[in-house]
């Protein structure tokens, strides 16, 4: 899951680059020069080779999808551990926190009518069961929550589907995650919705959902793009489409995982630490490539590529590979709460959660109201921004407001600790929390872009002369 990083992109694509005049600010920016050579190296090394695909390629073929309370989660969070080691990289080690443990179980849709003929669906997250033999009913569909208030008198005892039109994540993910409640407080049995992404090839995407305290529980499913279509356009001619839902979904109790932590210490302030890091875990479907094994494989990777060409940055870089992203944030409030007393030394925090397609540069967020001035917020930025500018070549060099992330923002928020987002334009959205969401879909020379770009950023202002944030 990843917020609003799509609006992210499309704001990057049309508006904010550079700020006026700071393209030209390189050559005011006497720190910056020093940089270019170690720049260009970890690009050359990064692009040399397809060590990080590879490694991918291993995390998903071995272990595939990793839902929190899972053995294959657990077992690719040792892998990572031997492997970090094996790395050369420092105090490695697992930071344990419980996570819940959700089961899909078996699942299945039919229509019974106009025709008797299965469906595709995923159960969403944190969804209950239907009794053993299933919940049939007639289907109200509509296309918007005024539609569903509208047809209020319409949706007793029936089974709602909600077909709204994928915009972005962050505007069409709520309907995810709070229109079961919405069809529930109006006697809804079940809830289908529209998958939240783009028309694809009649793939489901299964995500989130919570319930409401004042609304009863009942099942909640998502079905493709194709099949939403198909019911609205039976309901618009006038025929009520019937269905049987099946689902076994459940919560069995929390279960221990951990996050991954490894670093290179700094070779002068080791106790200022900039974390970087994805998360490892991801939905039962597909094999979590996109979402997110690329990013934690990048961030790591940047770990990596310092450790080969024996670049110790000034300050400790940490890799963080977090777990329960999907579907508690376990990790990230544990990362919170196992660093409290040392948060005040983060620089920063970046989170690769969007992709690893094509690098597109980096979200940056550093509140001016609790760094102190307006100004001191804007210098920031513009380091940010003058150390991007090494990252033209592969297309990295766009720095934009909003630097985010789901596990990062814990931390960030407890310690006033900067954000910063690693972005790229690709398909996240069209295979993201589906049976699609495989390596396929990724190349060697996507992932090795990548991790040069957040290699170089890293690295960059982990060894400032100057604390980021304090210029
Ligand atoms: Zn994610």
């Amino acid at each position: 899951m990843r917020r609003v990083l799509l609006s992210l992109i499309v704001a990057l694509s049309c508006s904010i680059l550079l700020p006026p005049g700071l393209a030209g600010l390189a050559g005011q920016t006497p720190w910056l020069d020093s940089y270019r050579p170690i720049a260009a190296r970890l690009l050359a090394e990064s692009q040399s080779s397809d060590f990080a695909w590879r490694r991918l390629a291993e995390l998903t073929d071995t272990f595939g999808n990793r839902l929190s309370g899972s053995d294959t989660l657990e077992k690719a969070i040792d892998w990572a551990v031997t492997e970090m080691k094996r790395d050369g990289l420092e105090n490695v080690h697992k930071e344990p926190v419980m996570v819940p443990k959700w089961v899909r179980g078996h699942e299945s849709l039919e229509l019974l009518a106009p025709v008797h003929q299965p469906l595709v669906l995923l159960g969403l997250g944190n969804s209950i069961a239907t009794p053993p033999a299933g919940i049939e009913g007639d289907v109200v569909v509509v296309k918007s929550y005024d539609d569903l208030t509208a047809h209020a008198k319409d949706v007793n005892g029936r089974i709602v589907l909600l077909n709204v039109p994928f915009t972005t994540y962050g505007e069409t993910r709520p309907f995810r995650t709070d229109g079961t409640s919405r069809a529930a407080k109006l006697g809804a049995t079940a809830f289908l919705l529209r998958s939240v992404g783009p028309p694809g090839l009649r793939t489901a995407h299964t995500g989130a959902m919570t319930y409401a305290n004042d609304a009863p529980k009942i099942p909640a499913a998502a079905i493709p793009t194709e099949d939403a279509d198909r019911l609205q356009r039976l309901a618009d001619r006038g025929v009520r489409p019937r269905v049987r839902l099946m689902m076994d979904a459940h919560f069995e109790p929390d279960a221990p995982s951990a996050n991954v932590v490894g670093e290179l210490v700094g070779r002068e302030l080791p106790r200022d630490v900039l974390v970087l890091g994805g998360h490892i875990d991801s939905w039962d479907v597909g094999a979590g490539a996109t979402d997110d094994g690329g990013g934690c494989i990048v961030t790591w990777e940047a770990l990596r590529l310092m450790k080969k060409l024996n670049l110790r940055p000034r300050r400790t870089v940490r890799v963080v590979l977090f777990t329960n992203e999907e579907n508690g944030t376990r990790g990230g409030n544990g990362y919170r709460d196992a660093h409290k007393a040392e948060l005040g030394n983060h620089v920063l925090l970046l989170e690769s959660d969007g992709g690893v397609f094509e690098p597109a540069g980096f979200g940056f967020t550093f509140d001016p109201a609790k760094s102190g001035s307006p100004a001191a917020a804007e210098r920031a930025r513009q380091t940010v921004a003058s150390v991007a500018s090494l990252l033209g070549a592969i297309g990295a060099d766009h720095v934009t407001d909003g630097g985010e992330g789901t596990d990062i923002e814990p931390a960030s928020t407890a310690g006033n600790v900067p954000m910063m987002s690693h972005l790229d334009t690709g398909d996240y959205f069209l295979i993201h929390h589906t049976p699609a969401d495989t390596i396929a879909r990724i190349t060697p020379a996507q992932v090795s872009k990548n991790a040069a770009a957040i290699a170089v950023m890293i690295y960059t202002l982990a060894d400032l002369p100057f604390r980021l944030g304090r210029e």
